[in-house]
Order: C-alpha cells, then sequence, then structure tokens
C-alpha cells in the first residue's frame, strides 16, 4: 500500500565497480538513509555510500503500520526524571520529523492527533489509568480516557479504556524515505539499489562485497535490522519476527464514524500479541498483528515470506473485526508482509563495536521503530564523531543483546512456546 501510494521515484542504478568510502552503510530504510542524511549534513567532506538489496524501503520502513510513538520499547518508566528524559528523546525526535515534514510541503503525508493503548481488561485498566495519572502528574501529555471520552475517538465493546499520547502520529514512511534520499543525495551521498551485500570483511579498512564490486571504507554502519544475523552479526540478540498487515482504500468520514473510529491516528492494545491499527492520513485502515498466526517466524532466520501468508491476513482480519466489527464490510486493497527485529528485552540497541571500533549499528526497534530509526541517523552521527555523551544515559546505547538460541531449538522453542501460552517469548514480561 505504501509502495503503491508514493510518488514514483526512478530506481538507483546498482553498483558496478569497486569504490572507496569513507562511510559505508548497509541497507536504505529509516536507519540507513537517517544516518546518511545527518552524517552528510556534518561531514560534508566524507565520502558516504548507501548499499541496499532491493528497493528503498524494501525493509520494514516501507512495510510498518506508520505509527510515530513515543517511548524506548523495553525501558523501566518508575522515575520521574528517568522518564521524562525518555519521553523527551522521543517526543523531540518526532517535533525534528515534523519540522522536516513542514520544510518540504506536499512531500510526507503525517497526521499529529495522537495515538491511543487500548486496555482490553477492567483490572489492567485500573493499573492503566493509575499509571496515566502518575506520568501526568510528572508532567507528561498523556491522559487516561475511558466513558463517553474514549467513545468519542473510539468505540469498541473490547475496549475498557485507553491511553492516549497526544504528540504520537501517523506517518507515510516510503514518502519519508523518498524525501530522505533527495536530502541525502543533494549532499553527495550514493544509494546503489540492487546490491546485496554478500559478505563483510572487518579491518582498519572494511571489504563489503557486492557481486557488482567490493566497497573499501574506514567505517561501516550495519542499518539492516531484522535482516543483521543474516550477515552474521547479533546471531543471538536479533529475531527476525514477520507481522502480516492489510489495508483498505481511503473511507469516508461517515464511514469512519459508523465504524466507530475518529480522531486519532492509530491504536494498539495491551495484549502480548500485540494488536496495531492506523488510520492513515488519506483515511485508510491498516491492521496487524493480533494472535500468533498474525506473526511468523521462519527457519533459520530466513526473512524472505516464501511460504502463504494468507492464514496470517485472515487471523488480521479476525482480530480486527472484534475490536471493530463495523469495519468487516470495507473491502481490503492491499495485503503485505514485514520483517520486525526482535530483541529478548525489546529494547533496541545502538553504539559501536569491533576490533577497530569502526562498525556502527541500531537496530532491534521490535515495533517501534519509526521513531527510533529515524532518531538513529543523529545518534549514529554523534557517535561517528566520537561524541558519545548526549547518548550515553539511555537504554538503546550500547545495549547489549542476546539470550536468543541457534537453530534448531530457536524454531521448535518459538514455535513451541507460542503455542503453548499464546505469547511470545521475551525476558521481563511487564
Ligand atoms: C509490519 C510492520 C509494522 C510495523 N509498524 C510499526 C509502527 O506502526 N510504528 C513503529 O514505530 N514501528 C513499526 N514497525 C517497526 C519499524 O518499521 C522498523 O523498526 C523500522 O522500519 C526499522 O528500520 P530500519 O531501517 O532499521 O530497517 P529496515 O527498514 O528493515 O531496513 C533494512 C534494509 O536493509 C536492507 N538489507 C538487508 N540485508 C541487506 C544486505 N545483505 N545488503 C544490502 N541491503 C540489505 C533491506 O532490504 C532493507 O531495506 C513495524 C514493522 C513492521 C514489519
Amino acid at each position: 500500500m505504501w509502495a503503491a501510494t508514493a510518488r514514483p521515484r526512478p530506481e538507483s542504478a546498482p553498483l558496478r565497480a569497486d569504490e572507496s568510502a569513507d562511510v559505508v552503510i548497509i541497507g536504505a530504510g529509516f536507519t540507513g538513509l537517517s544516518t546518511a542524511h545527518h552524517l552528510a549534513a556534518r561531514f560534508p567532506d566524507r565520502r558516504i555510500v548507501v548499499l541496499e538489496a532491493g528497493r528503498i524501503g524494501n525493509g520494514a520502513s516501507g512495510r510498518n503500520g506508520g505509527m510515530v510513538l513515543n517511548w524506548i520499547h523495553g525501558a523501566e518508566l518508575s522515575d520521574p526524571d528517568r522518564s521524562r528524559r525518555i519521553f523527551g528523546v522521543t517526543r523531540a525526535a518526532i517535533d525534528d520529523l515534523e519540522a522536516l515534514v513542514a520544510a518540504h510541503p506536499g512531500r510526507v503525508r503525517f497526521r499529529r492527533d495522537g495515538c491511543l493503548e487500548a486496555v482490553t481488561d477492567t483490572r489492567r485498566a485500573e493499573e492503566a489509568h493509575a499509571d496515566a495519572e502518575k506520568l501526568a502528574s510528572w508532567g507528561l501529555p498523556v491522559t487516561w480516557l475511558s466513558g463517553d471520552a474514549l467513545r468519542q475517538r473510539l468505540r469498541s465493546e473490547r475496549v475498557v479504556g485507553a491511553v492516549l499520547d497526544p504528540t504520537a502520529g501517523q506517518m507515510h514512511g516510503l514518502d519519508l524515505l523518498h524525501l530522505r534520499y533527495d536530502l541525502a543525495a543533494a549532499l553527495g551521498v550514493t544509494v546503489y539499489e540492487r546490491t546485496p551485500v554478500v559478505a563483510i570483511r572487518e579491518g582498519k579498512t572494511i571489504e563489503v562485497h557486492t557481486p557488482g564490486g567490493v566497497v573499501r571504507a574506514a567505517a561501516m554502519v550495519l542499518a539492516t535490522n531484522g535482516y543483521t544475523p543474516r550477515l552474521g552479526y547479533f546471531r543471538r540478540g536479533l529475531f527476525p519476527l514477520h507481522s502480516h498487515v492489510f489495508a483498505t482504500e481511503p473511507q469516508s468520514a461517515e464511514t469512519w464514524a459508523r465504524v466507530g473510529w475518529s480522531g486519532a491516528a492509530g491504536f494498539s492494545d495491551d495484549l502480548d500479541r500485540i494488536a496495531y491499527f492506523s488510520m492513515t492520513p488519506d483515511g485508510r485502515l491498516l491492521a496487524g498483528g493480533g494472535s500468533n498466526t498474525s506473526y511468523g517466524y521462519r527457519w533459520n532466520d530466513a526473512t524472505a515470506w516464501k511460504g502463504s501468508a494468507a492464514r496470517g491476513h485472515e487471523a488480521v482480519a479476525r482480530t480486527l473485526h472484534r475490536y471493530l466489527p463495523g469495519a468487516a464490510e470495507l473491502p481490503v486493497a492491499q495485503r503485505w508482509t514485514g520483517t520486525l527485529g526482535i530483541t529478548m528485552s525489546r529494547t533496541c540497541t545502538m553504539g559501536v563495536r569491533g576490533a577497530h571500533r569502526n562498525v556502527y549499528f541500531a537496530l532491534g526497534y521490535s515495533g517501534h521503530g519509526v521513531v527510533l530509526a529515524n532518531l538513529a541517523g543523529k545518534v549514529l552521527a554523534d557517535l561517528y564523531a566520537d561524541h558519545h555523551e548526549p547518548w550515553a544515559d539511555l537504554p538503546f546505547y550500547q545495549h547489549r543483546i542476546g539470550g536468543i538460541p541457534g537453530e534448531p531449538l530457536r524454531f521448535v522453542g518459538y514455535h513451541a512456546y507460542t503455542a503453548l501460552t499464546g505469547r511470545s517469548p521475551r525476558k521481563n514480561h511487564a
């Protein structure tokens, strides 16, 4: 749907000869292109090259739910200063995105009228209500909605109450990537599309091998999120999980009113197999998640979805219709599947590694990457400048990820665990 509704852009040529660069970035999603853009703006004399296996936005950045969310997944929120700090970082990142969009009118479809976290059980509603009041008393702009205030935005028998974050929103990810590409290219960045990296040799000069040539660079950025284990990195830290999604055609305001949803860009639920629903700026309903079947794990970290995703899409539809029965009348226009990079703690990691401290990485956003993967560009540009201090206190900074067994235990364990418990494996179940 994002690809079908984005303004077409000509494809960049693949790499066809050897190259030298100061920085080679692998992957042209939010992480890769925001990093290219920030590095090029800060280091105009450096040669920056991006290698992308498919087209720009081939990964999760071109396939997501579009929800522009605050918070860092998995971070503890028991301390007022810590909570304000974490919320402040993501809110500033959303403000930056909004400013970027505003500076280039007509390029990126974006709405910022809030997202809801819907609570589906009375006991959890009491806890969520108390938590929202606590956060509000610490100065954070979240509000607990129930009764009429909730029904004005979401009329669903299943939803007992919801936390509204009015600073969240919804964005067309491919619009944003195409804008980032134009801005980075104008600063001298070269993006090679259809250029898969097949091997990496680390050293003071890193060699990155592709079918068309080798890029030799003083530094490398892994911007491959859920695909990273296939390059031999973070094999025990990152779990590529596939989420099946569909979207309708644009709907009129009357249809939305009949379906029972208005005035919030998205909502997700409080269940472990999280269900998420977005209202795009042009009025489409997008739905994903909600059950074991709506998420898939493929043997040995395979990221291409070769099997039929039909059962996954049917499961998503059943979940949507349980929340909003009126949505069953809306024909589905597009169905697709995207790859998430999940960590056991659900917290992402950003940092630098390698014997020569020249391998930069930002990944493992676990469904919260629209904001964080765009923030990653700013973080990695700072780390590249050896300026760690602005980020060193944040949960993602050099965060160690691990705890995922190798195959065959990974495949068997995941499917046995999810079938028996209905939950997704994780450390620190909240
Ligand atoms: C279905 C779905 C729904 C989501 N919904 C939301 C949401 O509503 N809100 C939210 O905040 N987050 C959401 N996310 C998460 C978010 O989209 C991701 O965290 C984010 O896009 C990650 O960006 P990235 O650039 O790090 O990775 P990606 O966008 O996955 O980019 C990685 C790129 O690397 C390329 N690549 C891989 N291997 C190679 C190689 N060997 N050589 C060259 N290139 C390679 C890929 O082709 C890809 O383009 C969702 C994700 C999915 C899948």
